[in-house]
């Protein structure tokens, strides 16, 4: 070992801790600045599953109808029966809508929709099936824990009404390109 080592061991110029400081320090506030964030994130997260009405439902906190349940799925009736049988599907994992729901749980959650489908069919015979899913409040979601509404379907006047605008006359092929191309180019797997 040499002489300067062993001195540097025992002694500290204050410009090299003034130095080091003033290079860490910013250093050690973002980490600190990032941690706390990130703890706020997950307390966040939690309280908002704590707050959420379908995960209280899931956990049996809150009564439901249950027409189905397995380990990634759980559906119920909706209260609001807008038709006989209307259903609601939802993943057991707490994901706010479709913008935020990772490929594998949507997987897990359309894979049964089918099946329960076809169980309210055998149950009711509606002459059909309408599938339902609000994003964000502008969507008329009302519960942000995602959800699929299965209604189905009696006939004319039988409580449900899609109310859909065409505007085929204002679109022509090229701008039909043109709109799916802008979302072509964002879409991202
Ligand atoms: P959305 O408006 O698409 O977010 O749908 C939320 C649905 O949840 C509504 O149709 C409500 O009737 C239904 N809902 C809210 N609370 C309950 C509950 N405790 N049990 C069953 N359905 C519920
Ligand atoms: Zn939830």
């Amino acid at each position: 070992m040499n002489r300067s080592t062993n001195y540097g061991k025992f002694f500290r110029h204050p410009l090299t801790s003034l130095i080091q400081n003033s290079l860490l320090y910013p250093v050690q506030l973002y980490t600190i600045d990032k941690r706390l964030h990130f703890k706020l994130d997950r307390e966040e997260q939690k309280m908002a599953h704590e707050d959420c009405i379908f995960c209280k439902i899931i956990d049996g906190d809150i009564p439901s109808a249950k027409v189905y349940e397995d380990d990634k799925v759980y559906a119920f009736l909706d209260i609001s029966q807008v038709t006989k049988g209307h259903t609601l599907v939802i993943p057991k994992e707490h994901t706010k809508n479709i913008y935020e729901t990772p490929p594998e749980t949507a997987k897990e959650l359309f894979s049964r929709i089918p099946v329960i489908a076809n169980a309210i069919r055998d149950a009711y015979q509606p002459l059909g099936i309408n599938l339902l899913n609000n994003n964000e409040p502008v969507a008329e979601q009302s519960v942000f824990h995602l959800h699929v509404h299965l209604i189905p379907r009696y006939g004319d006047g039988d409580g449900y009404t899609p109310n859909w605008i065409t505007h085929t006359e204002d679109y022509t092929s090229d701008d039909l390109q043109a709109v799916a191309k802008a979302i072509n180019e964002q879409i991202k797997h």
